[in-house]
């Protein structure tokens, strides 16, 4: 359905020049600190797909039951972007076929279960949507159903910090989500921007 992939780079110059580059100017870059240049998402354009284009993603009682999300999906190759499954320093941490990333450990309560390709979280490992106590299949597991709709959760974003992001909430996150939710729910022609609201990725 979709593609995520890390951006990559040629350059010439000295060799503070490439170090600068290449690790962006982070302590552990690229091995531990996760910093990429750039990176790519792409979607499945066949007519086979039939992508649902939801202009309030807060509202779940609109999905067909035979649609792919794009919200979903769009949501799912950022976190590939963002190195999930396929930067350097998440292969690190993996021990196993488990993902140890302490920030993963401590919000899962142990090492994490992988897919078998160790690119994402193994399916129907459950977590938290992120700011609540709603249970959900992790986003960034590697299989979506159509008609399913599904949010960043406490694990995918224990992961986004294991490889290195510094994910900041935004002041009062759960309460924003919430307040997000209820005003979202009643203003649906205006849709919610989930990733903006409530997250600020740091550099
Ligand atoms: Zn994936």
């Amino acid at each position: 359905m979709g593609i995520g992939e890390v951006g990559s780079l040629s350059l010439q110059g000295g060799a503070d020049w490439r170090e600068l580059v290449q690790t962006r100017g982070q302590a552990g870059a690229p091995v531990r600190d996760f910093g990429p240049w750039g990176g790519s998402i792409g979607f499945d354009s066949s007519p086979s797909t039939i992508w649902h284009f939801d202009l309030d993603p807060l509202r779940l009682d609109d999905l067909p039951p035979d649609v792919d999300d794009f919200f979903t999906v769009a949501q799912h190759e950022l976190g590939h972007l963002f190195g999930i499954g396929f930067s350097a320093s998440w292969r690190l941490q993996i021990e196993g076929d488990l993902f140890a990333g302490p920030n993963s450990i401590l919000t899962f309560g142990g090492s994490v279960p992988l897919d078998s390709g160790e690119g994402h979280w193994e399916g129907g490992t459950m977590s938290h949507v992120l700011g609540t106590d709603l249970a959900q299949e992790l986003l960034m597991a590697p299989d979506l159903s159509s008609g399913t709709r599904k949010y960043l959760t406490d694990l995918d974003i224990a992961g986004l910090r294991d490889v290195g992001w510094t994910v900041v909430p935004e002041p009062g996150t759960a309460a924003l989500l919430l307040l997000g939710l209820g005003v979202c729910w009643m203003k649906r022609r205006n849709g919610c921007r989930i990733w903006g609201r409530i997250l600020r990725f740091v550099r």
